[in-house]
């Protein structure tokens, strides 16, 4: 069943353009996907809400964009050339490789394939390291290569910029740095869509305080970042938990990290991790740069090398959990019908709207009319390629939740009929009353 969600939820984003394989008529490349045009608008939406809720709206965030390929030395400094590797198994029975710490542990040494269920014996199937980073030739000669690397995560070009950014904005501890853009792995275990892959978004806050503090804005930022989902995002919140590391789990340098954790049509698997880093990534950039990435205290009149909280989301991940959650289906007079129960501000149109019939031209000017009134204000689709019936179908599985259709008594009464996604119930409402409807429908 679940399988099947997740076969139906693939099939919907193809459809209907939300998400194509990555150089599709190429025969497509592994973990690497594109976004179709609704795709494109719901990734957006998701990153502008996180970017107003915490670089607009508050004034202790600022805002980065820095670059994605890296000098080599800045992840000789965060640690990623030696220890961002997988270890990786390949079951002895069906070949399938696995990632040590994802499998089931039946005893030490032994695992469960989570393919066929054998027994995988790791003294006999010794695990492989596998690095992640993915490097590229910078050089304009083949035979004198020198190489750049594509970031793993965003946070190292925050770390880098640390002093830039205390320099010219003159702001005080707790700062926040936020960032929002590409990473980069050659991740190894791939399939589950859009979960794992090669070339991914992330958001990140890298949340510079002094080190007291650290372990107090770690948990006001794991709140802050569930109610994110809830409340912002509109995720349902049986479908999101926590889970708190295990001191063994933790990163080497890592003080504490929550994942937070979304049921995703595969099973509960990390959305975002916040962690407390310590002093671990400004200490180590300092040594390697040579360069005093120190934050000088005025209370104590001392430098100090700032602690950093980290939560750090997937775009990607939030975009899945999103229509998973907003995936419905329903039997309506016999008939299956799919619909993305979206939170209405999160769908990429506020409303559709079209003429009853296409073949009466006053239809389709007035349809067209109030279309350009309202497109200005609302993301709005004029829509006249089919049956009724049809049209809201399409507009049902894109999580559209208002439809208006203008019919021969719109042209004398200046009244259309306006449908709820979720209830499927009609009502008439003036013509002059349709943005007040959808305003205070679709408000954040
Ligand atoms: P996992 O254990 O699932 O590989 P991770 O712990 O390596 O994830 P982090 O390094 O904490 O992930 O990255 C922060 C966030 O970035 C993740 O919570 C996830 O939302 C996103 N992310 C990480 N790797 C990928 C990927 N390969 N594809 C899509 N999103 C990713």
């Amino acid at each position: 069943m679940a399988e099947d969600k997740l076969t139906k939820i693939v099939s919907l984003c193809r459809r209907r353009g939300f998400v194509f394989g990555g150089s599709e008529i190429y025969g497509g490349l592994s973990s690497i996907w594109d976004y179709g045009p609704l795709g494109a608008k719901l990734k957006k939406k998701i990153k502008d809400i996180w970017w107003d809720t915490y670089v607009n709206k508050r004034e202790d965030i600022v805002g980065l964009d820095s670059s994605i390929i890296m000098h080599e030395d800045v992840f000789r400094a965060s640690g990623h050339l030696e220890g961002f590797a997988d270890s990786l198994v390949d079951c002895p029975t069906c070949k399938k490789r696995a990632r040590i710490d994802k499998l089931e542990k039946i005893q030490d040494n032994l695992y469960q394939c989570p393919e066929c269920k054998a027994k995988i014996d790791t003294l006999k199937n010794k695990p492989r390291k596998f690095n992640l980073m993915l490097k590229t030739n910078m050089s304009a000669t083949e035979d004198k290569p020198y190489y750049g690397y594509l970031r793993p995560e965003t946070a190292q070009g925050i770390f880098t910029n640390f002093s830039n950014v205390l320099d010219t904005t003159h702001k005080k501890i707790p700062l926040g740095i936020a960032q929002i853009g590409k990473a980069f792995r050659n991740e190894v275990t791939t399939g589950s869509f859009i979960f794992r892959m090669k070339e991914f978004e992330q958001m990140e806050i890298e949340y510079f305080v002094k080190p007291a503090t650290a372990d107090e804005f770690y948990h006001i930022w794991v709140s802050e970042r569930f109610n994110f989902y809830t409340e912002k995002i509109g995720l349902r919140k049986d479908n999101l938990r926590l889970r708190e590391h295990a001191k063994d789990e933790l990163a080497h340098y890592a003080k504490s990290c929550t994942d937070i954790e979304y049921n995703f049509p595969f099973g509960w698997s990390e959305l975002e991790g916040i962690a407390n880093r310590g002093n671990f990534d400004l200490s180590e950039h300092s040594r390697v740069s040579k360069k005093d990435l120190s934050y000088f205290d005025d209370e104590s009149k001392e430098k100090i090398i700032p602690f950093v909280i980290e939560p750090s989301a997937g775009v990607d991940r939030t975009f899945f959990a999103i229509i998973s959650d907003a995936y419905h289906e329903e039997d309506v007079k016999g008939k299956l019908r799919v619909v993305l129960k979206l939170k209405p501000n999160m769908a990429p149109y506020a409303l559709a709207i079209f003429p009853l019939l296409k073949n009466r031209p006053e239809l389709v000017e007035l349809a067209k009319n109030i279309f350009y009134d309202i497109k200005d204000k609302f993301p709005a689709l004029y829509d006249d390629s089919g049956a009724i019936g049809k049209l809201y179908r399409r507009q049902d599985e894109i999580g559209t939740p208002f439809c208006v259709t203008v019919d021969v008594e719109s042209l004398t009464d200046h009244k259309v009929t306006i449908r709820d996604r979720d209830s499927m119930q009609q009502e008439r409402i003036d013509v002059t009353k349709i943005k007040s409807f959808i305003e205070e429908r679709t408000k954040a």
